[in-house]
C-alpha cells in the first residue's frame, strides 16, 4: 500500500475555459445556465472545486463581472458547499480587467505569478499586475490557486506566500502539457512534488494535464499524494476516438483513479478545512 492511502483528494473541475468550442465538443459548457448545470453534474460526481471563465453568448471569453455573479449564485445555490474559484488568467481580459470579478469574493481565484509562452503568444503576467491581482485577493479575503506553468513559478509563489503576499493557506496546482510551456514529463513532476514537499511542508498542491495527458497527470497527482484537476477546460476527450460526454464523465474518471489509490475523494467540507477556507 502507498503511504497516500486514506488520504482525502480534492478534485476540481475546470467546466469551461477560454478556448473550447460548442464545435470541439457540443457538453462545453458557455452560458451561466450550462455552466450551472455542467457544474452540478460535476459535483455530484466527486468536484468540490468548480474553476471557471465565463463567456459572451458568441463563445468567445469575458471577463464581465455580472455573469461571474450570477454564475457564483446558482453555483452556491445548486452545489451546497462547492468551492468557488474564478480564474483570473490571461485570455479573458488585459491587465485588471481579469481581476473585476474579484469583489465578488469568491473562495478562491486563479493566480499565474509568471510570464511564459502559450502554444501562439505569450503568456504576459508582468510582476506590477502579479501584485495587484495577489493584492485585491488579499483584500477579499480569496485564497489564491497559483498557476504553475513552470518551475520558476512554484519558487515565486513560495517566495510571495512566504513574504505574507498570497491571501491564506498556500495552494500550487502543477499544468503540464500546454504548447511552448512546460510538457507533461514525469521526472520533471516528481521534482515538482519534492519541491513543494521539501520547502513548503504546510502547503497542498495539485496538477493539471491538458489535452490527451489530463487522465496521466490525474493519476500522477493522485499516486503522489496531491490533488488534481479534470474538466473540459483542459481536455474536451475521453480518447482519441471518443469526445468526453460531460464534465462529470471526466470527474468521474478522476474519481475511479482515487479509488485506485485508496484515496477517499475529498467533500466540499473536507476540501474546505484542507485548504484554510472558510465554511460555506
Ligand atoms: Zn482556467
Amino acid at each position: 500500500m502507498s503511504n497516500v492511502a486514506g488520504k482525502p483528494c480534492i478534485l476540481c473541475c475546470a467546466i469551461t475555459g477560454s478556448l473550447p468550442r460548442k464545435s470541439d465538443n457540443p457538453a462545453v459548457p458557455i452560458s451561466v445556465n450550462e455552466q450551472i448545470e455542467s457544474s452540478h453534474a460535476a459535483f455530484e460526481a466527486g468536484a468540490s472545486i468548480i474553476h471557471a471563465h465565463v463567456r459572451n453568448s458568441d463563445e468567445s471569453p469575458s471577463s464581465n463581472p455580472d455573469k461571474f455573479a450570477a454564475l457564483k449564485e446558482g453555483l452556491e445555490k445548486h452545489c451546497p458547499g462547492v468551492i468557488v474559484q474564478f480564474s483570473t488568467g490571461g485570455r479573458s481580459g488585459a491587465d485588471q480587467e481579469r481581476g473585476g470579478m474579484l469583489p465578488l469574493r469568491p473562495d478562491m481565484a486563479s493566480l499565474s505569478v509568471g510570464s511564459n509562452n502559450f502554444p501562439a503568444r505569450v503568456y504576459e503576467n508582468p510582476p506590477d499586475l502579479v501584485a495587484w491581482l495577489a493584492g485585491e485577493m488579499k483584500k477579499f479575503e480569496i485564497t489564491p490557486e497559483v498557476e504553475a506553468f513552470d518551475l520558476s513559478h512554484i519558487l515565486q509563489a513560495q517566495a510571495m506566500h512566504a513574504k505574507g503576499a498570497l491571501f491564506g493557506k498556500l495552494y500550487v496546482q502543477f499544468v503540464m502539457g500546454v504548447a511552448n510551456a512546460m510538457p507533461v514529463d514525469k521526472e520533471v513532476f516528481d521534482f515538482y512534488v519534492h519541491i513543494m514537499q521539501s520547502r513548503a511542508p504546510n502547503a497542498e498542491w495539485c496538477a493539471a494535464g491538458i489535452g490527451a495527458a489530463q487522465i496521466m497527470v490525474n493519476e500522477w497527482a493522485i499516486a503522489a499524494g496531491g490533488h488534481t484537476r479534470a474538466g473540459l477546460e483542459d481536455n474536451v476527450r475521453l480518447d482519441k476516438t471518443t469526445l468526453a460526454p460531460s464534465n462529470a464523465a471526466l470527474i468521474t474518471r478522476a474519481a475511479q483513479l482515487c479509488a485506485k489509490y485508496d484515496r477517499p475523494v475529498a467533500s466540499p467540507a473536507e476540501a474546505r478545512a484542507i485548504l484554510g477556507l472558510r465554511p460555506a
